[in-house]
């Protein structure tokens, strides 16, 4: 596939899916930058609606991190128990509460160096929050979603998050960067999930090479997508 056919899909793809998703691509809530943190960290192999059903019992008092550095030991593992590796999970939160306190005076960073410093922040974490926060874009996040559908819908061929990233780069727009990546990950949980990719009632199934109705038994069996007949149904149309 030519990088010309890319990009053109890929400005397909960002089309189809704007009116779907593009309203607001971060679903977990949040009312402050640290409570988007915080999210962020607790969205980590735990659905946002159940981060935000954990969250909404603590956010109207947790709202700064010197909040959440003020609570007696062990309370936000109880708080946070619900949304799984809760050990792990309080240990960032409250290690990137003290280190913004102590580096940047409680203030969320601007920059994806200055945040990655912090503990909790990979690049992934980083990314989103530049990007809702400050509508920076300075890289496109990749997750388990960006990563299975970037590689069934052909947009690369690689496997690795880094190389998955340099090469969504290299044919995005950077003011897209942000909406690939959710725009992915959204229609991952929603449509083309790992197991049973909804091809019937895709929106952009007409541009994927993956589309399972047009895919020889061998083919989709290769690709490791199941094996049952799936029966097509007319595509789920856009709203406007
Ligand atoms: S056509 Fe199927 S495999 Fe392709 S993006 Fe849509 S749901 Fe996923």
């Amino acid at each position: 596939m030519s990088q010309a056919s890319t990009k053109t899909r890929i400005k397909i793809f960002l089309e189809r899916l704007r009116p779907l998703y593009g309203k607001d691509p971060i679903e977990v809530h949040y009312q402050t930058p640290f409570q988007l943190v915080a999210g962020v960290i607790l969205s980590a192999q735990c659905t946002d609606k159940r981060v935000n059903s954990v969250t909404e019992r603590f956010f109207n008092y947790l709202r700064e991190p010197q909040d959440f550095l003020a609570l007696p030991p062990g309370r936000l593992e109880e708080l946070i128990k619900p949304t799984g590796f809760y050990r792990n999970k309080a240990k960032s939160i409250l290690g990137a509460a003290l280190g913004l306190v102590e580096r940047f005076d409680g203030r969320v960073p601007e920059s994806l160096e200055e945040l990655i410093t912090l503990p909790g922040f990979g690049r992934k974490t980083a990314n989103v929050v530049l990007s809702a926060l400050y509508h920076k874009h300075e890289g496109v996040v990749v997750d388990t979603h960006v990563i299975r559908l970037s590689n069934r819908l052909g947009f690369t061929k690689e496997k690795h998050p880094v190389k998955i990233e340099q090469d969504l780069m290299a044919t995005t727009a950077p003011k897209n960067w942000y909406d690939i990546s959710h725009f992915m990950i959204l229609h991952g949980r929603r449509v083309c999930m790992a197991r049973k990719p909804a091809c019937h009632r895709c929106v952009i199934a007409d541009i994927c090479p993956s589309n399972l109705s047009q895919l020889s038994p061998q083919i989709a069996k290769k690709k490791g997508f199941p094996q049952k007949k799936i029966v097509l149904g007319a595509p789920l149309k856009p709203k406007v």
